[in-house]
């Protein structure tokens, strides 16, 4: 899914210091892919892509604290940007009632739209009114009342029996009606074509010459992939529309079809349907789902966890340390205080390349060993713990005695942290790496 190949991507860029730009044309890269393999138009991916680039490669990231979290901060903003920014609001007309016609394909959900639109509609305290103008299908008029009933709202329909029917004037008639009745809503539903077809346009371009409706909403199948795009194009040409509704996104996998045609058709996408149920439903919030896409929760939990793991800025600065040979008894304490527990030890092993050799070394771990060399090195003065080499005989028994400890233990707590000292110079040249504080390994 659109979703997992995006995570995928970012988990490959997670807890990387700064990124270069190959780092940034890579990911870039695989963005693209997702973007393609769920259907996504090529316009919209080019310049999708484009200025996700852009920015990566800018300043924001370079100055970021974490440049992996900025990047994905970036995609999120652009997606957002891609699916319309800002949520907006159904139009109500000035003087009621608000005229609403759905156009759009046989099947694309039109009449369930009708239904859940009145039904949330009612619930804010309005009186809808629904329209049947699908007399096309035998059954499409029927359809609509057990919609309207379950939304415990009223319909207005021609006559049974009473021949084929114009839709036009039953549009208009209804409207009517909805003025003398006064009901604030009209929601129109209207005959869809399995394909794009000139007739069906020509209906549906008369119905809203005929009532001036004050948002025409395209109604949209999330799930008919590449094809949205040209069918949301025919109908801005056809008819023309105010607003678009995406259908069946609880089948959506891809996402694909919300990213496109808001980027070729400029037009808003003002709800999002969700299941077959009435209260499947709800307003397109294009910042909910470009995280739905983004599957944003999972990739900064990620992120968040392998920077708090190994703080970058503490790491940076003790390497700074070990290369002019100032790494210090104090430095050795907070190391070992960051890496108590050897739960959270062995957690952020896993998250370090190249670990997976001192797994054993871990087993044998133990935070005891911790609280006596905190013990000892806490009775140590300050100018001890800074310059080791200070420490002769007579300070070694005080700090011996101080911390309840014997000579022997401060001897080899000196040793391990000589050798640790050691083992991060190499670290800091580019050798194995190695956890201080370990001991001998
Ligand atoms: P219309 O031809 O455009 O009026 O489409 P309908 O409203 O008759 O819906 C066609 C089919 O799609 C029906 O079986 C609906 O129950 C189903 N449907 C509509 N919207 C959704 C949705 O958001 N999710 C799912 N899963 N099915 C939907
Ligand atoms: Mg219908």
């Amino acid at each position: 899914t659109l979703s997992s190949r995006l995570t995928d991507t970012f988990k490959n860029l997670r807890a990387k210091g700064k990124l270069s730009a190959a780092d940034v044309d890579g990911t870039v890269r695989e963005i693209r892919r997702a973007l393609l393999e769920a259907d996504v138009s090529l316009d919209v991916v080019k310049d999708f892509t484009g200025k996700v680039r852009e920015r990566a490669l800018g300043d924001e990231v370079n100055r970021a604290l974490n440049p992996a979290q900025q990047v994905v901060q970036i995609v999120n903003e652009e997606l957002i940007e891609v699916l319309g920014g800002d949520q907006r609001r159904l139009q109500f007309a000035k003087n009621p009632p608000t005229v609403i016609m759905l156009a759009g394909l046989q099947g694309a959900g039109k009449t369930t739209l009708a239904g859940k639109l009145a039904k949330w509609l009612k619930g804010q305290g309005h009186t809808p009114l629904l329209v049947a103008c699908d007399l096309q299908r035998p059954n499409a008029v029927t359809q609509l009342g057990v919609v309207a009933e379950q939304a415990g709202v009223a319909i207005f329909a021609p006559e049974p029996g009473n021949g084929v029917g114009d839709p036009v004037k039953v549009a208009k008639r209804g409207v009517a009606e909805a003025k003398t009745k006064q009901h604030d809503f009209v929601i129109i539903d209207t005959a869809g074509r399995l394909g794009v077809d000139a007739e069906m346009m020509k209906q549906a371009s008369d119905i809203r010459k005929a009532t001036d409706p004050d948002e025409v909403l395209f109604v949209i199948d999330s799930l008919i992939g590449q094809d949205a795009v040209a069918t949301a194009q025919a109908f801005q040409e056809g008819v023309d529309f105010t607003g678009v509704v995406l259908t069946k996104l609880d089948g959506d996998q891809r996402g694909g079809a919300a990213l496109s045609i808001r980027g070729v058709t400029g037009r808003p996408i003002l709800f999002a349907s969700t299941g077959e149920g009435l209260d499947d439903f709800e307003p397109f919030h294009p910042d909910r789902m470009a995280s739905r896409i983004l599957d944003l929760g999972d990739i900064l939990t990620l992120i968040e966890q392998a920077q708090s793991a190994f703080d970058e800025e503490e790491a940076k600065k003790v390497a700074e340390k070990i290369a002019k040979d100032a790494f210090t008894l104090n430095d050795f304490l907070s190391q070992m205080q960051q890496l108590r527990g050897a739960g959270s030890i062995k957690k952020m092993m896993g998250m370090l390349p190249g670990m997976g050799k001192m797994k054993d070394q871990l087993e044998n771990f133990d935070d005891r060993e911790i609280v006596r060399t905190e013990a000892i090195i806490q009775s140590m003065t300050m100018e001890e713990r800074e310059n080791p080499k200070i420490l002769n005989g007579s300070r070694r028994l005080r700090i011996a005695k101080g911390s309840g400890m014997t000579v022997t233990d401060v001897n080899s707590l000196v040793q391990r942290f000589e050798q640790a000292a050691k083992m991060m110079k190499t670290v800091a040249r580019g050798g194995m790496p190695q956890i201080p504080g370990m001991g001998p390994i």
